[in-house]
Formats: structure tokens, C-alpha cells, sequence
């Protein structure tokens, strides 16, 4: 009698019942059927293909660009029975051959194998001798030249569907907004694919992010709460981890630097170290993480704005993945909004591409400052309808005060338009506040109608309307010195027709309240 899916779910996986979608998408794709899966990290991707390559004659072969992975999933299968094996740059000549060898001969129920090696005219020439199960398409968000994670040769993949049209392909992935969804279907040729979407919530991870004004007292104080926890610690740049793990050791808190300038047996050990013993706190650049699986990460914290919300999510993601109560807690100020314009600015990228780069900043920032339930904010970034309150982000637990704040921005604005939007936030603020300085009077902006106008607020006042200005997409900055200036939408404050309420920047909360107290 032909196994079911089920039977093979308990008796090579030992699992009792499928999660979420898996069941459906295993059928799909069992009975020939293309599919493309949304699911987040952890769900449970790796089941969609290798059951139905169990389930259906010959070999399934899986395309990763993560070669430091596939000799983990192959291992694990290998345990489970299943005859796995893949192929990258890391095998000896003799081992390559061993492998397309058992191919060819039919012995082999996965092979994982890494795009630039598919595409080979070599490799495609071996499967066309093959009998070919599925091809599963592990992180295909790689298509998009939009995601930080393009692989050039993934938008070539659209050939096994041209050679191979009978072979049911899968497509998973766990970052794709609308657009990059989009991007997939077009690129892989999976028009016809079914699509399985899978909520992104992750309800035990708790969202907080507030405005950084002692870092290092508001780490002190957020880990305070997380003694003896696993956690991860994101900064932008290699000299603030190398500078912060240092004083968490001072400190006394075992933690360990990662980033791409150390050396690869250091980054190894940390690594491994991270991983095996208990309560470690990595502090990283967004180097450290990829294919990272351990489940009891109670805290991911980031001293930087992340670069975008698809990595904000992956980072926060690696909590919490034993579904246990987790934190995700971030600090941030106006100087991350400037130096991430400014990275975008110097960028050789193309100006469309550069287009993006700054919405998805814009949607970070609103992220950041939004006054209702972050929940919503963050899943409402991919697409997915969700209302709030949740109950689990720091919005929700504590609603944050707001004020009135439609006269000082439409000061703010016009203070930017009549000093000829040439300026940043440091020089509109000091027109607005009346400073006399020599620059002042040489530009002539002590003559501006707007100069001093501004004078009942101090400057760290100031300073937080501007960033909620620029968060809020009222302003926008650009180039190397974060030249502000008018958006669509600030014609509407202007001319009396949109209200501007703002958040108080009372300082974030200090503790850390732990929900597994309550
Ligand atoms: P993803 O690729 O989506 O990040 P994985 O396929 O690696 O997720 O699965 C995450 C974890 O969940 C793995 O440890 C896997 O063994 C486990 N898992 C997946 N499906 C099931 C299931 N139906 N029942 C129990 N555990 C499962
Ligand atoms: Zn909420």
C-alpha cells in the first residue's frame, strides 16, 4: 500500500501531526501541483518538500543559497533514514562525483544543491538523465533585487521550468512584503502555483522600542531583566559591537562579539559558544543570525534602527522560537535616521533602487514612532490585516501620551521651506530657535520670517519633532548632511488641514516588566 503523508510525518519524522498549512501543501505538491509558501522562520518549510520528495518517485532537489545549512538538513535527514546528499564548493572532486554518481543511479530521495551549481549546463545535463521528484526553491525572496539578500542567479531559476515543465516546483520563503511576493511569481514563472500564505504573527514575542538617550543605562537596565537569558544584541556598526561587548563583560554579563572584521575561527567559536552553553548574549552587526536555530532566545535587543522591516522582523524572529515568552526591544534617535539617509545617499545603487531604500526607511521610522499597537503597524509591513490592541507590545500595555503638536510643525515646515530646503535638522533648529551665529547672519537667515519663531521650545524639544516630522513622512531627508525637506503630505499641515499629534518623549521605560512574572 503507497504511504500517506501522515505515515511518513510519524514514522521518518516521528511527529505526531502537521502544523499549520503543511498538510495542504505537501498534497499540492504530491500530486504535481507548483506552490509558493509564506511561512514564517520555524514553521516548518522544510516538511512542505521533503515529504512529497518522499511521497513521489525519484529525486526532489532542493536549491539553497545557504551551503553552511545544507549540511545540517542533510545530516538530520540522513538520521531520519532518508537517503539526502548535497553538492557545493565544499566537497572534494572525488565527493562530487560520488554524489552525481548515486543520482544518476536513482539512490538518492533529496539532493540540496546551490543555484550557481544548478544552473551549470553540467548539472542540468545530469538531471535531464535523472528522474527528477520536485524542485524545491528555498528562500526564494532571493529573486528580489529589491531584498537584502539578491542572488543574482536565482533570477535564472525561471529555466528549470522551461526545461523541466513537468516537474511540480516549490517556492518557500519567509520575508516577502506584496511586492517581493510579486517578484517571486513573476521571476520563477509561478503564475500557476498555489499560493500558501501563512500569518506572521509571532504572539509570544513582546515589541517595545523607545527613544535612546543613555544606551548604555538602558541596556543595563533592559537586561537586567533577561539575567541569565540567551539573547542577541544588534548595532549597526563593528566598532559598537567590539565597544559594547566589552563593557557587558565589564559588567559582568557573558557576552561575546560577532562581525564580519573578526576573524572566521573567532566567529566560529562565539558561534558555537552562543549556541551551546546557557544564557550567552551575542552582540552583533546584522552579520550574525542567518540559519541560526536556537529555540530559547529570550531577547533580541537593537541599540541601531534596523536597516529595514523585513530585517527588523528576521532579527526579532530569532526569539522567542520555542514559542515561550521573548522580548524584542529596540532604542534609536534621530542620528540613525541621518546616517541610514546618508548610507542610502552613498550608495552606488541605481535612483529607483534608492527610492525604495528610503520608503522602506519611512516605514521603519513609522514603525518606530507609531502611537498605536506595533503589532499591527509590523504585520500590516507584509500584508497581513491585523487588528490591534494585542496586548503583548509596549503601545498596547501602555498607551503613550501625545500632544497637540500642529503649531510647532507647521513652524517647523515653514522654517524648512524659507530657508530654501537646502539645510539639515541642526541649522533649521537653530533658525527656529533664533541662535545668532556667524553662519546665521551670513546666510542671512536671522532676516527669514521664521527665525526665532520657535524660541518658546528648547532644542531636544525641537529635536523629537523633527524626527517625528521625518517618521511620520512630513519631512524628508537626504544626501550626505540629511538636507530636509517638504513632502507631499506637508502641504496639508501647512495649510491648516491635517492635525499633528505627536508622542511625548518621556523617557522609555526603564525595567524591564518580564511577562513570565505575570
Ligand atoms: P523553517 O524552515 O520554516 O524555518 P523548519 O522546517 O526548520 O522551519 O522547522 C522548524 C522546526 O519545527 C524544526 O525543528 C522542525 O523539525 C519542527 N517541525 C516542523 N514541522 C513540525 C510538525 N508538524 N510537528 C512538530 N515539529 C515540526
Ligand atoms: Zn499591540
Amino acid at each position: 500500500m503507497p504511504s500517506s503523508p501522515l505515515d511518513i510525518l510519524h514514522s521518518v519524522f516521528g511527529y505526531t501531526s502537521f502544523r499549520g498549512q503543511q498538510q495542504a501543501i505537501v498534497e499540492q505538491v504530491a500530486e504535481g501541483g507548483d506552490a509558493l509558501v509564506l511561512m514564517p522562520t520555524g514553521g516548518g518549510k522544510s516538511l512542505c518538500y521533503q515529504i512529497p520528495a518522499l511521497l513521489r518517485q525519484g529525486t526532489g532537489i532542493v536549491v539553497s543559497p545557504l551551503i553552511a545549512l545544507m549540511q545540517d538538513q542533510v545530516d538530520a535527514l540522513r538520521e531520519a533514514g532518508v537517503a539526502a546528499a548535497y553538492l557545493n564548493s565544499s566537497l572534494s572532486a572525488e565527493d562530487q562525483r560520488e554524489v552525481e554518481r548515486q543520482l544518476l543511479a536513482g539512490e538518492l530521495n533529496l539532493l540540496y544543491v546551490a543555484p550557481e551549481r544548478l544552473l551549470t549546463g553540467r548539472f542540468l545535463g545530469l538531471l535531464e538523465r535523472t528522474e527528477v521528484a520536485l524542485f524545491a526553491i528555498d528562500e526564494a525572496h532571493c529573486v528580489s533585487q529589491w531584498g537584502h539578500d539578491f542572488r543574482p542567479e536565482y533570477r535564472e531559476l525561471a529555466v528549470l521550468h522551461q526545461r523541466f515543465p513537468q516537474v511540480p516546483r516549490i517556492a518557500l520563503t519567509a520575508t516577502a512584503d506584496p511586492r517581493t511576493r510579486e517578484e517571486i511569481v513573476e521571476r520563477l514563472a509561478l503564475q500557476d502555483a498555489r499560493q500558501f500564505l501563512s500569518s506572521f504573527d509571532r504572539p509570544n514575542i513582546r515589541y517595545r522600542a523607545g527613544l535612546r538617550h543613555n544606551a548604555k543605562r538602558q541596556l543595563t537596565d533592559f537586561l537586567e531583566g533577561h539575567r541569565g537569558e540567551a539573547g542577541i544584541v544588534y548595532c549597526l556598526s563593528r566598532r559598537k559591537v567590539d565597544e559594547t561587548a566589552a563593557w557587558l563583560v565589564e559588567s559582568g554579563i557573558a557576552a561575546l562579539p560577532y562581525h564580519a572584521g573578526l576573524d572566521a575561527a573567532t566567529r566560529a567559536a562565539n558561534q558555537q559558544r552562543f549556541l551551546r552553553e546557557d544564557g550567552v548574549v551575542m552582540v552583533a552587526t546584522v552579520a550574525f543570525g542567518m540559519g541560526i536555530d536556537k529555540p530559547d532566545v529570550r531577547f533580541v535587543a537593537h541599540l541601531d534602527l534596523p536597516r529595514s522591516m523585513e530585517g527588523y522582523y528576521q532579527e526579532t524572529g530569532r526569539a522567542g522560537r520555542d514559542s515561550l515568552p521573548a522580548e524584542a526591544w529596540m532604542i534609536y534617535g534621530l542620528s540613525d535616521v541621518v546616517t541610514m539617509s546618508q548610507m542610502i545617499a552613498q550608495s552606488e545603487s541605481a535612483d529607483e533602487r534608492k527610492r525604495v531604500e528610503r520608503q522602506k526607511l519611512e516605514s521603519l521610522l513609522a514603525f518606530a514612532e507609531a502611537t498605536e499597537c506595533r503589532r499591527e503597524r509590523l504585520l500590516g509591513a507584509f500584508g497581513e490585516t491585523y487588528h490591534g490592541p494585542c496586548g503583548n507590545c509596549d503601545n498596547c500595555l501602555e498607551p503613550p501620551k501625545t500632544w497637540d503638536a500642529t503649531v510647532p510643525s507647521q513652524k517647523a515646515l515653514s522654517a524648512v521651506y524659507r530657508s530654501g530646503q537646502r539645510f539639515g535638522s541642526g541649522h533649521v533648529i537653530d533658525i527656529l530657535r533664533g541662535v545668532d551665529s556667524e553662519r546665521m547672519s551670513q546666510l542671512r537667515h536671522d532676516h527669514l520670517s521664521t527665525f526665532g519663531i520657535g524660541a518658546d521650545m528648547d532644542e531636544k524639544q525641537w529635536r523629537s519633532v523633527f524626527r517625528q516630522l521625518l517618521a511620520a513622512g512630513l519631512l524628508e531627508a537626504e544626501g550626505e548632511y540629511g538636507t530636509l525637506r517638504l513632502t507631499r503630505s506637508s502641504r496639508e499641515v501647512l495649510t491648516g488641514n491635517r492635525q499633528v499629534l505627536l508622542r511625548e518623549d518621556t523617557r522609555p521605560e526603564r525595567r524591564s516588566r518580564r511577562r513570565r512574572d505575570s
